[in-house]
Formats: structure tokens, C-alpha cells, sequence
């Protein structure tokens, strides 16, 4: 499970996540736009509103941005509010027009909550809705297509990862971007027959958070590389 990090800047905790938390539950929305789940998370640490969230998840990728040990101002229920002391929360993209992209990002914040569940040993019981703590109408197209629907496809994700090693790697920025680095620049070099060290460095870039750290193993082949 791949997780890239673009965590708020501490200078903005008193507005985004003022609480130290111990998380007791994940709360799920629908983001009700078509951002990306890179924007809707950079527009987050970039405006001044206190209304913040852990995780924004769309067809491609999980992106952080608030730490897990820190409240987020989603679930509408207050300063005191349970969902947003307790809760961690889950934001899928591409909800208001719908269609491929959002059951993709459905799917894949299905999987992440399962790992989520699995990493902190909790029952399907711990996966709320925002509609549980304020009544609002979200994650709205997730219970238009049906809540219980949706968390059977956890309850497959979960049974997925049964018997197997639960490796969870988050990649950081500076991992990634070293990681970039070191592609890029083994990409100008040559063996001693004159071919080139590595092929297609633009698709190894995509597996750079996979589960063995790409992003190291790279930066380690450049560094004794000629
Ligand atoms: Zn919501």
C-alpha cells in the first residue's frame, strides 16, 4: 500500500489540527468535486478554513495530509465532536460527476481502509460515515450506490490481505524525489557494452513507493554506478 505524504506545515496546526489525537475509528466522505486527490489535498494546506482531513484518496493514489496522531475538522460536529477528535478521516475523489473514476478511487479507498483496519487490528464496525455524526448527506454518492455495498468491498479487501505480510510503506517527498533523481541520472549512463543502465526510467518512477523501497535501492545503484 502506497501512502505519499504532503502533510500540513506546523505553523498551520492551530488551524487545520490543533488536537493531539488516538484515533478510534475512520470516517468516510465524498469529496463532492472532481479535484484530484493531489489538489483537493494542496487546496487544504493552502487555504486558511479550519476544515481538514487525513487522507484524500482518487483513482491513482493515497495522499496524506494531516498526521494520523492529529484531529481534522470533517465530520461538521464541532470543536468537542466526537468524528472530529476521533476520527480518521477519508476523503474519495471524483464524486460529484461520478462514473469510472470515482468507482476506482472507491475501490482503492476500499483497500486502504482495509489496511488501515487490519494495521490497527479493527472490525468492519470501526468504519463510520460523515452522515453519523452530523446528519449531512456524505459521503453522498457512496450511499447512493449503497453503504453496505460499499463496505463489502472492504470486507473482501480485508479477507485479501488474511495469511499475507502486511508490508506498509509511506513515501516521503525528499524519498521520492531522490528516487527521481537517481533515475534520471542512471539514465544518462552506459554499461561497458554501451547500452544504457536502465530502460525506461519514466515507468520504474510509478513503482517508486512499492513496497521494497524503490526510491533507495535506485539512489544506491547510481551512487556505485560509473
Ligand atoms: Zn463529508
Amino acid at each position: 500500500m502506497k501512502v505519499v505524504q504532503n502533510l500540513v506545515p506546523a505553523n498551520k496546526y492551530s488551524i487545520k489540527c490543533p488536537y493531539p489525537m488516538d484515533a478510534e475509528f475512520i470516517v468516510v466522505h465524498n469529496t463532492y468535486n472532481d479535484a484530484s486527490a493531489r489538489n483537493e489535498v494542496q487546496y487544504m494546506i493552502n487555504n486558511n478554513s479550519s476544515t481538514s482531513f487525513h487522507y484524500a484518496i482518487d483513482d491513482k493514489e493515497v495522499i496524506q495530509g494531516i498526521p494520523e496522531n492529529r484531529n481534522a475538522f470533517h465530520a461538521g460536529d464541532g470543536g468537542n465532536g466526537k468524528g472530529n477528535r476521533k476520527g480518521l478521516s477519508v476523503e474519495i475523489c471524483y464524486s460529484k460527476s461520478g462514473g469510472q473514476k470515482f468507482i476506482e478511487a472507491e475501490k482503492l479507498a476500499a483497500k486502504f481502509i482495509a489496511f488501515k483496519l487490519n494495521e490497527k487490528g479493527w472490525d468492519l464496525s470501526k468504519v463510520k460515515k460523515h452522515q453519523d455524526f452530523s446528519g449531512k448527506y456524505c459521503p453522498h454518492r457512496t450511499l447512493d450506490m449503497g453503504w453496505q455495498r460499499f463496505l463489502n468491498i472492504i470486507q473482501a479487501e480485508l479477507d485479501n490481505l488474511k495469511g499475507e505480510e502486511m508490508i506498509t510503506m509511506t513515501l516521503q517527498k525528499w524519498q521520492e524525489e531522490m528516487g527521481k533523481k537517481a533515475l534520471d541520472s542512471l539514465n544518462k549512463k552506459k554499461d561497458n557494452f554501451g547500452n544504457p543502465v536502465v530502460n525506461s526510467p519514466e515507468d520504474w518512477k510509478k513503482t517508486l513507493g512499492d513496497n521494497v523501497p524503490q526510491w533507495l535501492f535506485w539512489s544506491i545503484i547510481d551512487r556505485i554506478s560509473k
